[in-house]
């Protein structure tokens, strides 16, 4: 008798501490990967582990598992994953074609798993988030959250650069009106309910963390101190950094135009009083050097002008991109074990659309 099957004659259902009996739910921890090798077998190590830890402790049901994106890694990442799914019987592997980035490569995991778990944890492949907070997830999901956020309250680990824009980047999401959750990146617990929630918003300019508070489910909060990462580098860039933040403001707000809107009447508004001032000026006969006064003004104008066309042309260009309807990612391949024979592993053919295989 396999392991498996020895944990699958414990309980099923515990004792919670606060309603009757709940159902241990099964559990899908997805992880974005994207040229991680130096990371991965490490982290495949400990998420194995403290998989197995909670399931000893009867808090999730025994068919848990872990779930690995390969984000079109040009490195080893996608061979560390073909080797650890075929020892690993609680690993499964989802390959994508290509880089379509760590958000795309989220919501394929979830599409990927929505209808095989009850509740999905998404993570960096980095360990930089405390798995030390993984049981208390569980712990707030028994007591009937639907959404647990996992929320960084210590940066030391971070650079000073990094610190400065996170905290800049909430400080800018709240400025606008956006509902998300401060220092909190991609490590949360969502049920399926959630999961099939995120699967309705079909855009293609899409931020995650923004849309899960959007949909109103019951959620909790949980805190820990983000650490270094466990081996490698960080695959965010200044300008993959700037262009997230971009995305996540102009795929949530747009309060950007009304904010250009009001500069340019505050603009008119000076020019108007300056006219004024310029003919009472002259007709009082005093001296003025009208040149300069225009050159400025000329020159203030046209920058606003073309900033408030860029911003309108930014937004008319997402339009653009949503209207096409193009799939987001590509999948490549999916290996699941066999639920007969969880030695053998089988290769399933996934549609291109990232919709459930
Ligand atoms: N990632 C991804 N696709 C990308 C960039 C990153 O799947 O295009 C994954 C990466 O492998 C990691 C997670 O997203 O698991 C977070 O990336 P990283 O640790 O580099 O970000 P940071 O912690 O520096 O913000
Ligand atoms: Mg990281």
């Amino acid at each position: 008798m396999g392991t498996l099957e020895k944990e699958n004659e414990n309980l099923l259902y515990i004792r919670s501490r606060s309603k009757g009996e709940i159902k241990m739910e099964r559990l899908a921890i997805v992880v974005p990967c994207y040229n991680e090798e130096e990371v991965f077998e490490n982290t495949a190590e400990r998420l194995t582990e403290r998989l197995s830890a909670l399931v000893q402790k009867n808090k999730i049901s025994p068919d848990s598992y872990i779930l690995f994106v390969d984000d079109g890694s040009t490195d080893n990442t996608w061979q560390l994953m073909m080797a650890e799914y075929k020892k690993n019987y609680r690993v499964q592997v989802l390959g994508l074609a290509g880089n379509a980035g760590q958000q795309n490569a989220l919501l394929a995991g979830f599409a990927c798993v929505v209808n095989q778990c009850e509740i999905a944890v998404s993570l960096d492949a980095d360990l930089q988030d405390d798995l030390g907070v993984l049981e208390k997830m569980i712990d707030k999901r028994h007591q009937g959250a639907d959404v647990v956020y996992g929320v960084r309250n210590d940066r030391r680990s971070d650079t000073v650069f990094k610190r400065v824009s996170a905290h800049m980047f909430y400080l800018l999401m709240k400025m606008l009106g956006t509902k998300t959750v401060s220092h909190h990146a991609e490590y949360r617990l969502m049920s399926s309910e959630v999961l099939r929630e995120l699967m309705r918003y079909d855009e293609r300019n899409i931020f995650v963390r923004g849309i899960i508070p959007l949909m109103g489910f019951r959620s909790e909060v949980v805190y820990y101190a983000r650490k270094h990462r466990t081996a490698g580098r960080s695959k965010y860039s200044l300008g993959k950094m700037i262009s997230t933040a971009f995305e996540a403001i102009t795929s949530f707000s747009i309060r950007p135009l009304s904010m250009i809107m009001l500069m340019g009447a505050a603009i008119a508004l000076c020019a108007l009083v300056g006219l004024v001032v310029l003919i009472v000026c002259t007709v009082c006969g005093m001296p003025i050097s009208e040149g300069k006064y225009i050159l400025a003004s000329v020159w203030l104008l046209g920058g606003m002008q073309l900033t408030a066309t860029g911003v309108v042309g930014e937004y008319a260009g997402r339009t653009y991109f949503e209207t096409k309807r193009r799939p987001r990612y590509r999948v490549r391949q999916l290996l699941r074990h066999d639920e007969d024979s969880r030695d053998s592993y089988k290769i399933q053919e996934a549609d291109t659309n990232g919709r459930q295989p």
